[in-house]
């Protein structure tokens, strides 16, 4: 809930990024449900003690007492909500976690404001990774899902959307029979083998109708570690294109991954 005192702020967030700013502060970007995407300025918390140290964990979720401030706002209190151990204490689900806040990152813009259907996506999200199996396959299956899930509705809620079962060209449902489809991040999503192959090769990659299947429907997918890679993959692949550079947790789930 946002304070109504002109120069104070409170409201719940997400941390999404940490900074160093000068030699002993913090540049931490969150995401709330009121203030969308904004950064904070945490001063001395690089120095031993700091109180605030624990408002600048990504993924964590916390209470934040704000003073306004012109460009930045400055952190003054913070009370912790969720810390997400079962995630932090696994390095696969840290991975994919931080794909996830990556994700968020990347497609809000600061001063959007109506972040609250993004913010509750991410925060179930999270939740969910922490309370996955620790059985190896089940978590892998699970945290494809998860990421799948939140990478299919936020790209959809800030407008990139993707087709994943309906050709961009010809616009036929796709069966998912054919050996070999395109996927091009310019023109938004799959392509029938006719139309790819009238697509210049340097704007498409050739994927295949299980990756396109398990995108359209991750909960109904029996997952398997190679589709859940060619997912994250090709979600990568567009993604970078669309925000035209690469994310780097995405390379950190990858190398976990192969
Ligand atoms: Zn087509």
């Amino acid at each position: 809930m946002l304070s109504t005192d002109t120069r104070q702020l409170k409201t719940e967030a997400i941390c999404l990024k940490v900074f160093p700013h000068g030699e002993s502060d913090f540049i931490v970007h969150f995401l709330s449900p009121e203030l969308g995407k904004f950064g904070v300025i945490a001063k001395n918390v690089r120095k031993a003690k700091s109180q605030l140290k624990g408002a600048c964990e990504v993924i964590s979720v916390v209470q934040l007492e704000l003073h306004r401030g012109k460009n930045l706002h400055i952190l003054s209190q913070y009370e912790s909500k969720q810390s997400f151990p079962a995630i932090r204490s696994d390095i696969i689900l840290l991975a994919g976690a931080l794909v996830a806040v990556e994700l968020l990152a990347g497609v809000t813009n600061e001063g959007d404001t109506d972040s609250g259907y993004l913010y509750d996506t991410l925060l179930e999200s999270l939740q969910r990774l922490e309370g996955l199996s620790q059985r190896e396959e089940e978590k892998l299956s699970g945290l494809f899902e998860q990421l799948c899930l939140l990478s299919m509705q936020v790209l959809e809620t800030s407008g990139y959307g993707l087709s994943v079962d309906t050709c961009v060209i010809c616009h036929h449902t796709q069966e998912m029979t054919a050996p070999v489809y395109y996927f091009s991040p310019s023109l938004g999503g799959v392509l029938c083998a006719e139309c790819g192959s009238t697509v210049p090769s340097s704007s498409r990659v050739k994927t295949r109708a299980e990756t396109l299947k398990a995108l359209a429907a991750p909960s109904a997918y029996s997952w398997s570690p190679e589709v859940g890679l060619n997912t994250q993959k090709l979600l990568h692949y567009y993604l970078s294109h669309k925000l035209e550079r690469s994310l780097k947790a995405y390379a950190f789930l990858f190398d976990l991954l192969i």
